[in-house]
Protein backbone atom coordinates (compact mmCIF):
# COMPACT_ATOMS: atom_id res chain seq x y z
CA UNK A 1 0.00 0.00 0.00
CA UNK A 2 1.38 3.32 -0.76
CA UNK A 3 0.86 5.81 1.55
CA UNK A 4 -0.48 9.31 0.50
CA UNK A 5 0.31 12.26 2.06
CA UNK A 6 -2.53 15.07 1.92
CA UNK A 7 -2.25 18.43 3.20
CA UNK A 8 -4.42 20.30 6.30
CA UNK A 9 -6.96 22.00 3.48
CA UNK A 10 -10.02 21.30 2.00
CA UNK A 11 -9.10 18.53 -0.23
CA UNK A 12 -7.14 16.63 2.04
CA UNK A 13 -9.43 17.07 4.95
CA UNK A 14 -12.40 15.66 1.89
CA UNK A 15 -9.84 12.95 1.26
CA UNK A 16 -9.00 11.95 5.00
CA UNK A 17 -12.76 11.65 6.01
CA UNK A 18 -13.66 9.48 2.85
CA UNK A 19 -11.12 6.71 3.22
CA UNK A 20 -12.31 6.59 7.14
CA UNK A 21 -15.45 6.13 6.53
CA UNK A 22 -15.54 3.47 4.05
CA UNK A 23 -13.16 1.88 6.68
CA UNK A 24 -9.26 2.89 6.36
CA UNK A 25 -6.76 4.07 8.58
CA UNK A 26 -5.56 7.49 8.19
CA UNK A 27 -3.07 9.42 10.33
CA UNK A 28 -3.97 12.82 11.63
CA UNK A 29 -2.23 15.26 13.92
CA UNK A 30 -3.94 16.48 17.33
CA UNK A 31 -2.17 18.89 19.79
CA UNK A 32 -0.92 16.33 21.40
CA UNK A 33 0.89 14.10 19.55
CA UNK A 34 -0.30 12.23 15.84
CA UNK A 35 -2.91 9.65 15.70
CA UNK A 36 -3.78 6.82 13.89
CA UNK A 37 -7.28 6.67 12.93
CA UNK A 38 -10.09 4.52 12.21
CA UNK A 39 -13.89 4.83 12.56
CA UNK A 40 -14.52 3.67 16.11
CA UNK A 41 -17.77 2.27 15.71
CA UNK A 42 -16.04 -0.25 13.25
CA UNK A 43 -14.26 -3.03 14.96
CA UNK A 44 -12.95 -4.18 11.73
CA UNK A 45 -11.83 -0.92 10.98
CA UNK A 46 -10.29 -0.30 14.44
CA UNK A 47 -8.61 -4.25 14.40
CA UNK A 48 -6.63 -2.81 11.37
CA UNK A 49 -4.98 -0.08 13.71
CA UNK A 50 -3.71 -2.83 16.18
CA UNK A 51 -1.78 -4.65 12.81
CA UNK A 52 -0.51 -1.41 11.79
CA UNK A 53 1.34 -0.64 15.02
CA UNK A 54 1.92 -4.12 16.25
CA UNK A 55 0.22 -3.17 19.43
CA UNK A 56 -1.01 -5.35 21.51
CA UNK A 57 -4.54 -6.30 21.87
CA UNK A 58 -5.13 -6.02 25.87
CA UNK A 59 -4.57 -2.12 25.20
CA UNK A 60 -7.65 0.27 24.89
CA UNK A 61 -7.95 2.97 22.26
CA UNK A 62 -8.47 6.62 23.21
CA UNK A 63 -11.86 7.14 20.93
CA UNK A 64 -12.02 11.11 19.89
CA UNK A 65 -14.78 13.09 19.30
CA UNK A 66 -15.69 16.76 17.82
CA UNK A 67 -18.50 17.82 19.27
CA UNK A 68 -20.18 17.36 23.25
CA UNK A 69 -22.94 15.62 21.53
CA UNK A 70 -21.28 12.96 20.29
CA UNK A 71 -20.53 11.66 24.09
CA UNK A 72 -23.91 10.60 24.76
CA UNK A 73 -24.58 7.57 22.31
CA UNK A 74 -20.77 6.33 23.45
CA UNK A 75 -21.72 5.79 27.36
CA UNK A 76 -24.10 3.98 29.41
CA UNK A 77 -24.24 7.90 31.54
CA UNK A 78 -22.38 11.19 31.31
CA UNK A 79 -21.48 11.28 35.09
CA UNK A 80 -21.67 14.97 36.07
CA UNK A 81 -17.77 14.95 36.97
CA UNK A 82 -17.46 14.26 33.15
CA UNK A 83 -19.54 17.70 32.26
CA UNK A 84 -17.36 19.71 34.56
CA UNK A 85 -14.03 18.50 32.62
CA UNK A 86 -15.20 19.28 29.64
CA UNK A 87 -16.57 22.38 30.26
CA UNK A 88 -13.29 23.10 31.34
CA UNK A 89 -10.61 21.06 29.56
CA UNK A 90 -12.45 20.46 25.98
CA UNK A 91 -11.78 21.04 23.71
CA UNK A 92 -8.19 20.09 24.53
CA UNK A 93 -5.53 17.18 25.77
CA UNK A 94 -7.81 15.24 28.45
CA UNK A 95 -9.08 11.90 28.14
CA UNK A 96 -12.04 10.88 30.23
CA UNK A 97 -12.82 6.99 31.28
CA UNK A 98 -16.70 6.37 31.58
CA UNK A 99 -18.80 2.99 31.69
CA UNK A 100 -19.26 2.16 27.62
CA UNK A 101 -22.14 1.54 25.82
CA UNK A 102 -22.94 -1.18 23.54
CA UNK A 103 -21.85 1.06 20.58
CA UNK A 104 -18.21 0.32 21.55
CA UNK A 105 -16.60 -2.28 19.71
CA UNK A 106 -14.60 -5.00 21.44
CA UNK A 107 -12.12 -4.10 19.73
CA UNK A 108 -11.90 -0.37 21.34
CA UNK A 109 -12.15 -1.45 24.94
CA UNK A 110 -9.98 -4.27 24.78
CA UNK A 111 -12.69 -6.07 26.45
CA UNK A 112 -13.27 -3.91 29.36
CA UNK A 113 -16.29 -2.31 30.21
CA UNK A 114 -15.17 1.48 30.00
CA UNK A 115 -14.88 3.40 27.33
CA UNK A 116 -11.79 6.72 27.22
CA UNK A 117 -13.05 9.54 24.88
CA UNK A 118 -11.23 12.62 24.19
CA UNK A 119 -12.36 15.85 22.06
CA UNK A 120 -9.40 17.61 20.38
CA UNK A 121 -8.47 21.15 19.78
CA UNK A 122 -6.78 20.61 17.12
CA UNK A 123 -8.58 22.58 14.23
CA UNK A 124 -7.82 20.33 11.47
CA UNK A 125 -8.54 16.83 13.84
CA UNK A 126 -11.73 18.04 14.56
CA UNK A 127 -12.59 18.82 11.24
CA UNK A 128 -11.54 15.37 9.97
CA UNK A 129 -14.05 13.54 12.41
CA UNK A 130 -16.92 16.10 11.20
CA UNK A 131 -16.10 14.96 8.12
CA UNK A 132 -15.99 11.24 8.69
CA UNK A 133 -19.41 11.64 10.16
CA UNK A 134 -17.88 9.11 13.26
CA UNK A 135 -15.93 9.71 16.08
CA UNK A 136 -12.57 8.50 15.31
CA UNK A 137 -10.02 5.56 17.74
CA UNK A 138 -6.90 7.04 17.20
CA UNK A 139 -3.70 5.98 19.45
CA UNK A 140 -0.84 7.70 18.49
CA UNK A 141 0.27 6.78 14.82
CA UNK A 142 4.15 5.17 15.92
CA UNK A 143 5.18 1.41 15.33
CA UNK A 144 4.19 0.39 18.94
CA UNK A 145 6.74 0.74 21.92
CA UNK A 146 8.43 4.07 20.09
CA UNK A 147 8.73 7.34 20.91
CA UNK A 148 5.49 8.74 19.91
CA UNK A 149 5.65 10.82 16.42
CA UNK A 150 4.75 14.67 16.14
CA UNK A 151 5.56 14.97 13.46
CA UNK A 152 4.22 13.59 9.94
CA UNK A 153 7.61 12.85 9.07
CA UNK A 154 7.91 10.71 12.15
CA UNK A 155 4.59 8.50 11.09
CA UNK A 156 6.00 8.23 7.82
CA UNK A 157 9.36 6.60 9.19
CA UNK A 158 6.82 4.34 11.11
CA UNK A 159 4.40 3.66 9.54
CA UNK A 160 4.86 4.16 5.59
CA UNK A 161 3.14 1.17 3.58
CA UNK A 162 0.93 0.35 6.15
CA UNK A 163 -1.47 2.79 6.43
CA UNK A 164 -3.39 4.82 3.21
CA UNK A 165 -2.72 8.36 4.08
CA UNK A 166 -1.20 11.00 6.61
CA UNK A 167 -2.50 14.19 6.88
CA UNK A 168 0.43 16.89 7.45
CA UNK A 169 -0.41 19.19 10.00
CA UNK A 170 2.73 20.59 11.31
CA UNK A 171 4.73 20.12 14.30
CA UNK A 172 2.64 18.88 17.60
CA UNK A 173 1.63 21.73 19.85
CA UNK A 174 1.87 20.31 23.28
CA UNK A 175 4.43 17.35 21.88
CA UNK A 176 3.07 14.61 24.06
CA UNK A 177 -0.22 12.51 25.18
CA UNK A 178 -3.12 13.52 26.68
CA UNK A 179 -3.99 12.98 30.38
CA UNK A 180 -6.43 10.38 31.34
CA UNK A 181 -8.54 10.26 33.88
CA UNK A 182 -10.83 7.29 34.97
CA UNK A 183 -14.30 8.59 36.72
CA UNK A 184 -14.57 5.05 36.92
CA UNK A 185 -13.60 4.80 40.33
CA UNK A 186 -14.52 6.08 43.94
CA UNK A 187 -12.79 9.10 43.18
CA UNK A 188 -11.19 10.38 40.00
CA UNK A 189 -7.95 8.81 39.39
CA UNK A 190 -5.44 10.05 36.72
CA UNK A 191 -3.93 6.90 34.58
CA UNK A 192 -1.63 8.91 32.55
CA UNK A 193 -0.46 12.18 33.21
CA UNK A 194 -0.33 14.61 30.45
CA UNK A 195 -1.15 17.57 28.27
CA UNK A 196 -3.36 18.99 31.74
CA UNK A 197 -1.49 19.09 34.61
CA UNK A 198 -3.19 17.81 37.72
CA UNK A 199 -3.13 20.93 39.48
CA UNK A 200 -5.77 21.97 36.52
CA UNK A 201 -7.74 19.02 37.25
CA UNK A 202 -7.64 20.16 41.05
CA UNK A 203 -9.28 23.23 40.34
CA UNK A 204 -12.21 21.51 38.82
CA UNK A 205 -12.70 18.60 40.70
CA UNK A 206 -12.48 18.30 44.70
CA UNK A 207 -10.45 15.30 44.68
CA UNK A 208 -8.30 13.51 42.29
CA UNK A 209 -5.72 10.30 42.96
CA UNK A 210 -2.63 9.70 40.91
CA UNK A 211 -2.11 5.94 40.16
CA UNK A 212 0.24 4.80 41.50
CA UNK A 213 1.93 2.91 38.16
CA UNK A 214 2.36 7.17 36.95
CA UNK A 215 5.97 7.04 38.61
CA UNK A 216 6.33 3.65 40.06
CA UNK A 217 7.00 -0.22 38.31
CA UNK A 218 4.14 -2.18 39.21
CA UNK A 219 5.25 -5.46 39.69
CA UNK A 220 4.32 -9.06 37.45
CA UNK A 221 1.18 -9.82 39.17
CA UNK A 222 -0.50 -6.55 39.32
CA UNK A 223 -2.62 -5.73 36.75
CA UNK A 224 -2.21 -1.73 35.68
CA UNK A 225 -5.36 -0.20 35.41
CA UNK A 226 -4.38 1.42 31.99
CA UNK A 227 -2.96 -1.07 30.19
CA UNK A 228 -0.61 1.51 28.12
CA UNK A 229 1.26 2.40 31.03
CA UNK A 230 3.46 -0.66 30.99
CA UNK A 231 7.29 -0.96 32.26
CA UNK A 232 8.91 0.24 28.69
CA UNK A 233 7.04 2.45 26.20
CA UNK A 234 7.92 5.40 24.41
CA UNK A 235 11.33 4.48 23.42
CA UNK A 236 14.17 4.70 21.10
CA UNK A 237 15.92 1.71 19.63
CA UNK A 238 19.08 3.52 22.21
CA UNK A 239 19.31 1.98 25.80
CA UNK A 240 18.54 5.18 27.80
CA UNK A 241 19.44 5.94 31.48
CA UNK A 242 18.06 8.78 33.37
CA UNK A 243 20.84 10.48 35.45
CA UNK A 244 19.82 12.65 38.17
CA UNK A 245 22.27 15.08 39.51
CA UNK A 246 23.56 18.84 38.65
CA UNK A 247 24.95 19.33 35.55
CA UNK A 248 28.98 19.16 36.83
CA UNK A 249 27.96 15.72 38.68
CA UNK A 250 26.16 14.83 35.15
CA UNK A 251 29.47 15.93 33.06
CA UNK A 252 32.10 14.09 35.62
CA UNK A 253 29.87 11.00 34.99
CA UNK A 254 29.88 11.09 31.37
CA UNK A 255 33.52 11.40 31.29
CA UNK A 256 34.14 8.04 32.43
CA UNK A 257 32.71 7.10 28.68
CA UNK A 258 35.83 9.07 27.38
CA UNK A 259 34.10 10.57 23.60
CA UNK A 260 32.89 7.36 23.37
CA UNK A 261 30.70 7.37 19.88
CA UNK A 262 27.91 5.01 20.58
CA UNK A 263 27.32 7.63 24.18
CA UNK A 264 25.28 10.39 24.22
CA UNK A 265 23.45 12.91 26.28
CA UNK A 266 19.93 14.48 26.16
CA UNK A 267 20.31 17.41 27.73
CA UNK A 268 18.91 21.01 28.55
CA UNK A 269 19.34 23.89 25.79
CA UNK A 270 23.02 24.99 25.84
CA UNK A 271 24.21 22.37 28.27
CA UNK A 272 26.31 20.90 25.04
CA UNK A 273 29.51 22.62 25.33
CA UNK A 274 29.79 21.26 29.28
CA UNK A 275 28.97 17.84 28.41
CA UNK A 276 31.91 15.32 26.85
CA UNK A 277 29.74 13.26 24.40
CA UNK A 278 27.20 14.18 21.83
CA UNK A 279 24.01 16.13 23.16
CA UNK A 280 20.75 16.36 21.90
CA UNK A 281 18.42 18.79 23.63
CA UNK A 282 15.26 18.60 24.54
CA UNK A 283 13.94 21.92 25.73
CA UNK A 284 15.13 24.80 28.43
CA UNK A 285 15.94 24.12 31.66
CA UNK A 286 12.86 24.55 34.18
CA UNK A 287 11.06 25.15 30.85
CA UNK A 288 8.29 21.53 30.96
CA UNK A 289 6.22 22.58 28.40
CA UNK A 290 9.07 22.77 25.90
CA UNK A 291 10.35 19.88 27.38
CA UNK A 292 7.23 18.22 26.56
CA UNK A 293 6.85 19.72 23.12
CA UNK A 294 10.10 18.40 22.29
CA UNK A 295 11.02 15.17 24.16
CA UNK A 296 9.73 12.20 21.79
CA UNK A 297 11.55 14.30 18.68
CA UNK A 298 14.89 14.19 20.53
CA UNK A 299 14.38 10.56 21.50
CA UNK A 300 14.44 9.75 17.95
CA UNK A 301 16.98 11.85 17.34
CA UNK A 302 19.49 10.02 19.25
CA UNK A 303 18.51 7.14 16.89
CA UNK A 304 19.39 8.99 14.07
CA UNK A 305 22.77 10.00 15.27
CA UNK A 306 23.46 6.09 15.75
CA UNK A 307 23.48 6.55 19.73
CA UNK A 308 23.37 3.16 21.31
CA UNK A 309 23.73 4.23 24.84
CA UNK A 310 21.73 7.55 26.37
CA UNK A 311 21.77 9.19 29.57
CA UNK A 312 19.27 11.83 29.93
CA UNK A 313 19.28 14.97 32.38
CA UNK A 314 16.18 14.95 34.73
CA UNK A 315 12.94 17.37 34.27
CA UNK A 316 11.60 18.43 36.95
CA UNK A 317 8.47 16.19 37.16
CA UNK A 318 5.66 19.04 38.08
CA UNK A 319 3.22 20.67 36.36
CA UNK A 320 2.87 19.05 32.67
CA UNK A 321 6.54 17.53 33.82
CA UNK A 322 5.34 15.19 35.09
CA UNK A 323 3.73 13.91 31.91
CA UNK A 324 7.67 14.02 30.46
CA UNK A 325 8.99 12.58 33.60
CA UNK A 326 6.77 9.55 33.19
CA UNK A 327 7.95 9.40 29.27
CA UNK A 328 11.64 9.42 30.12
CA UNK A 329 10.92 7.06 32.88
CA UNK A 330 9.27 4.51 30.24
CA UNK A 331 11.69 5.80 27.85
CA UNK A 332 14.41 4.33 30.33
CA UNK A 333 12.51 1.02 31.63
CA UNK A 334 12.91 2.84 34.74
CA UNK A 335 16.35 3.02 35.36
CA UNK A 336 17.66 5.94 37.29
CA UNK A 337 21.16 6.55 38.56
CA UNK A 338 21.29 9.32 41.40
CA UNK A 339 24.84 11.04 41.52
P1 LIG B 1 -2.49 6.03 23.14
O1 LIG B 1 -3.74 6.23 22.39
O2 LIG B 1 -1.42 5.28 22.42
O3 LIG B 1 -2.05 7.34 23.70
O4 LIG B 1 -2.90 5.14 24.37
C1 LIG B 1 -4.14 5.31 25.01
C2 LIG B 1 -3.99 5.21 26.49
O5 LIG B 1 -5.27 5.28 27.14
C3 LIG B 1 -3.35 3.91 26.93
O6 LIG B 1 -2.48 4.18 28.00
C4 LIG B 1 -4.54 3.08 27.35
O7 LIG B 1 -4.18 2.08 28.25
C5 LIG B 1 -5.46 4.14 27.96
N1 LIG B 1 -6.87 3.73 27.90
C6 LIG B 1 -7.69 3.78 26.84
N2 LIG B 1 -8.91 3.29 27.14
C7 LIG B 1 -8.87 2.94 28.44
C8 LIG B 1 -9.81 2.35 29.34
N3 LIG B 1 -11.04 2.05 28.96
N4 LIG B 1 -9.40 2.12 30.61
C9 LIG B 1 -8.14 2.43 30.99
N5 LIG B 1 -7.20 2.97 30.19
C10 LIG B 1 -7.55 3.21 28.92
MG1 LIG C 1 0.79 5.47 22.20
Amino acid sequence: MQTVIYKPDNQGIEAAGKILKSGGLVAIPTETVYGLAANALDGQAVSKIFKAKGRPQDNPLIVHISEFEQLFPLVLEVPENAVLLARAFWPGPLTIIMKKSAIIPDEVSAGLDTVAVRMPSHKVARQIISKAGVPLAAPSANISGSPSPTTALHVYNDLSGKISAIVDGGKCDVGLESTVITLNAQVPRILRPGGIPPEKLEQVLDRIDIDDAVLNILSEEEIPSSPGMKYKHYSPKADVTIVKGSLEEFSEYIKQFDNDDLVAALCFDGEEEFIPARCIPYGAHGDSRQQAKRLFSALREEDNIGAKRVFARCPKAQGIGLAVYNRLLRAAAFKVIEL
